[in-house]
């Protein structure tokens, strides 16, 4: 049996990483959700094997109600709640490792103080991840407005954090560590994780959460090795790096340290608000019409969707506009910026939802240099990304983020309701170019709009 153990944690494993590798493209992504999703029912059935198991009623009516939860909601969440959907998830592995980790803890019995010393730093980084992952629910599901900031906010966090590490060191070095102290321990553990989280702002909450993630899977490996359980630690270590990079990757595409997204409140309107920039000029206004005139009798458009696409659900009518502009002969290919919206692949998977083909979708370093032969820039609800402020301005707050060359079109029409900021809370001097035209409204109704004057041209 234990041999079946391992060779079924093993193909688990497999599964866990070529799935990972599938994720990579927007292809193979729907596979790789499947060959990733085999690999944990693998794992799961095979534990009700293992020597020792009990409670088998308990763990199944657990797995039936947790399964069927997520799968309800899985099914039910809106493409715009994502976000707050994968902190609710994630927070959940860390609370699970965090509470395996407790049993492990009042048991008291650990092989050797190897064991002992994952199980506490297991706890404590589940722990953190947990209620941290669920500030950052609440956050993004409106359920709390503010970022809470008071005096020496920081001192007091450190504080706490200073106390939780010693209470881990505590339990770490003790023989039978008392429930007392185990309780003080986590309660300090969880109201890290929750103050850590209070202050940073809502849409730094992607950022956040792919932070927790990626903390979540290093507990779920340390418990997986105070259980001894491979599948555990290997799945824990590729969430953990998995998460890690994607940190990393969303931290340099906004051209911030991960140290600026956790303390220095950007977007909460106290940094933003402080650097807006002085713009000269005026906006000049563009109407449909004109707008749909300019794009048809075009060679090349190159469309630009940001966060306000999003909110807009404008996905499925710029998809229409692109076949309508495409059967007049037009080139149209989207641009998209890795941070445009509010979480990772954000655009890719309001586009791909809409059916738009792969092969019309291009990154950042794979299209900057064809703006300059496009004849049209349709930028829909994005503003920061293509703000050129990050490539002039040295004092403003996005300077150095790379950023989708939309300026250098022959003609930009900029879709937007207003004279709305974006997440940073800059100006953004795009739109007082002389190439540019704005284009107010909805994203979606004027969208519907372009699409009935294609239509009559
Ligand atoms: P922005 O947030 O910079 O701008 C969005 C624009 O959309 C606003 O200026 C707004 O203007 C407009 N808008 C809002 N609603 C609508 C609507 N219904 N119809 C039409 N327009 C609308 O978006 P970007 O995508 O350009 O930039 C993303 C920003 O988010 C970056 O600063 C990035 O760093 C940040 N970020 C991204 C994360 C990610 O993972 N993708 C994570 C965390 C932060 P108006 O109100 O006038 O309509």
């Amino acid at each position: 049996m234990g041999f079946l153990i391992d060779v079924s944690y093993f193909l688990a494993a497999a599964l866990f990483i070529l799935g990972l590798k599938r994720m990579s493209s927007p292809a193979t992504a729907r596979g790789g959700i499947v060959w990733a999703g085999v690999g944990m029912l693998v794992a799961t059935i095979i534990t009700f094997a293992t020597p020792g198991m009990h409670n088998y009623g308990w763990i199944t009516l657990a797995i039936a109600i947790g399964g069927g939860l997520a799968w309800y909601s899985g099914k039910k969440v809106a493409m715009t709640d994502m976000p707050q959907m994968i902190a609710i998830y994630n927070g959940m592995g860390g609370g699970a490792a965090a509470a395996i980790a407790a049993v492990e803890l009042l048991r008291g019995t650990f092989p050797s103080a190897t064991f002992q010393v994952l199980a506490v730093v297991g706890a404590m980084i589940g722990s953190v991840a947990f209620s941290g992952s669920m500030i950052a629910f609440a956050k993004l599901q409106g359920l709390i407005k503010r970022s809470m900031n008071f005096s020496n906010q920081q001192l007091i966090n450190l504080l706490v954090f200073g106390a939780m590490l010693v209470m881990g060191i505590m339990l770490m070095g003790a023989d039978q560590p008392g429930t007392g102290s185990i309780m003080i321990f986590f309660a300090l553990a969880l109201a890290f994780g929750i103050m850590m989280t209070l202050p940073i702002g809502g849409a730094d909450m992607p950022v956040v959460i792919s932070l927790y993630n990626a903390l979540t899977g290093l507990a779920v490996a340390f418990e997986g090795f105070v259980l001894g359980n491979a599948a555990m630690i290997i799945a824990g270590t590729v969430v953990g790096s998995a998460g890690t990079l994607l940190t990393q990757l969303m931290a340099k595409a906004m051209n911030r340290p991960i140290s600026n997204v956790l303390f220095s409140g950007f977007g909460t309107g106290s940094s933003g608000e402080a650097a807006v920039e002085g713009e000269e000029g005026i906006m000049k206004e563009i109407d449909a019409s004109d707008a749909a005139v300019m794009m048809a009798y075009a060679n090349k458009v190159i469309i630009v969707p940001g966060y306000g696409m999003a909110v807009a659900q404008a996905q499925h009518k710029i998809w229409e506009l692109t076949r309508l502009l495409m059967e007049r002969g037009v080139t149209v290919k989207f641009a998209i910026h890795p941070v445009a919206g509010r979480m990772p692949g954000h655009m890719n998977v309001l586009l791909a939802e809409a059916g738009v083909p792969y092969d019309l979708i291009y990154d950042l370093e794979e299209i900057n240099n064809e703006f300059a032969q496009a004849d049209v820039a349709l930028v829909i609800g994005a503003n920061d990304v293509v703000n050129p402020v990050a490539r002039s301005n040295p004092d403003s707050p996005i300077y150095g983020m790379p950023i989708l060359d939309a300026d250098k079109a022959k003609n930009v029409i900029v879709i937007k309701r207003g004279r709305g900021k974006g997440f940073s809370g800059i100006e953004n001097g795009l739109f007082y170019l002389d190439n540019t035209r704005m284009l107010y409204g909805d994203g979606q109704e004027v969208a519907g709009k372009l699409i009935s004057e294609v239509k009559q041209l």
